[in-house]
């Protein structure tokens, strides 16, 4: 990946959400070299964030997908058959130009490519921290924010700490595959869909698991990785309690904003980057795509993001290699461009 910084490549996707990871699809149809960015550790931006259990009816030619399935789909499509290197953890902050080629300054060094495609969704997702204890030291050592796979849970003691819609999704989703499974919340109430919160109530009724509310956490102890909590009552300090854990996923939101990119200088219209119908910024050599771009009749779903980012890639090459027609030659007479052994 370090060969990479010393790279120029046609195309680099800020975000590896399912528009991202489509971008770098169509390039490579193209026959144009790409990289992605994402500030998160893992692919498929909201759907791995935020709902990667549920089913999704709505991207045709699956008549329903697992959010999850969908971006490993998306993975060996557009990552597996093309040579993209991908920079996880990796936040693009500034922009500059070098004569032919934008150059991004990221938290992990300088990426050059002769053009950008921004597909970065709501911003950079930051997952909200504990307030009142850091967690940090504990991260990588049995704290998690992200769920990219339910079976890192298997069998294991899980606390999870929050409130809202998330963790009272992820409480009912790992009850089948956690050994135990214990509810931390500071409030007494839940900010989450009624049917929901019914179902993990009931759940603990039922003694399927352990509500600890309003409780917070004092303190984590392990050696090398979590082994205990210690909880506090929000109302009475003194009254604490120890919960034996193997693992603590912490539930708390994420943080999206335009965050870096709204210094950049495009044109924002409420919060979203304007674009004309050719998915073009008012940047040099930066198209975006996907939840990120607004225009007249734009609609936040994947499919029309996977082909706002078709139209996208096809201006970026255009730009490049100006000889290359703006419609692609049809797959079915082309196969995968120097990808599938047997295919023309
Ligand atoms: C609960 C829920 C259910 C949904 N259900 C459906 C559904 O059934 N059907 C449907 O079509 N849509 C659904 N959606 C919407 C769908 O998830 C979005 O339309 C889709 O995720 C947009 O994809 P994207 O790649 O544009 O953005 P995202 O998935 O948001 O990915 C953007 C990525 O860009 C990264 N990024 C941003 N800025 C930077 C930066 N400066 N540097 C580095 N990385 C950056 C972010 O970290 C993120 O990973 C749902 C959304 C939610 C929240």
């Amino acid at each position: 990946m370090n060969s990479d910084f010393d790279e120029v490549r046609d195309i680099t996707v800020i975000g590896a959400g399912p528009v991202g990871m489509c971008t770098s699809f169509w390039a490579g149809m193209r026959e144009a070299s790409s990289r992605i960015i994402d500030s998160l550790p893992e692919l498929g931006g909201q759907l791995t964030t935020l709902y990667p259990e549920k089913w999704v009816y709505d991207v045709p030619g699956h008549p329903r997908v697992l959010a999850k399935d969908l971006v490993e789909l998306m993975r060996r499509q557009a990552l597996e058959q093309f040579d993209v290197p991908v920079h996880l953890n990796t936040t693009a902050d500034t922009i500059s130009w070098e004569e032919d080629v934008v150059v991004l300054h990221t938290d992990k060094g300088e990426l050059r490519s002769r053009t950008v495609i921004v597909a970065g969704g709501h911003g950079a997702f930051e997952p909200k921290k504990l307030p009142g204890f850091d967690m940090t030291p504990w991260e990588g050592r049995g704290a998690h924010y992200i769920v990219g796979e339910k079976s890192v849970f298997e069998g294991k003691r899980v606390m999870i700490v929050g409130g809202g819609d998330s963790a009272m999704d992820w409480v009912i989703n790992l009850l089948d595959t956690a050994s135990e499974v214990a509810l931390v919340h500071r409030r007494e109430g839940f900010r989450a869909h009624e049917l929901t919160v019914g179902q993990v109530l009931e759940a603990a009724e039922r003694g399927d698991l352990a509500l600890h509310v309003p409780f917070q956490i004092k303190e984590v102890y392990g050696d090398g990785s979590v082994e205990r909590v210690r909880l506090f009552h929000s109302e009475d300090e003194a009254h604490e309690i120890e919960v034996e854990v193997d693992a603590i996923l912490l539930q708390l939101g994420f943080k999206t904003a335009l965050g870096p990119l709204k210094d950049w200088g495009f044109e924002v219209v409420k919060g979203a980057i304007a674009v004309d119908q050719v998915m073009k910024t008012s940047l040099d050599r930066v198209w975006a795509c996907g939840d990120i771009t607004t225009f007249d009749g734009k609609l936040k779903l994947i499919a029309t993001g996977f082909a706002e980012s078709a139209v996208a890639v096809a201006q970026a090459v255009h730009e490049i290699r100006p000889e290359t027609k703006i419609q692609p030659k049809y797959s079915t007479n082309t196969g995968v461009p120097g990808a599938v052994e047997g295919q023309p």
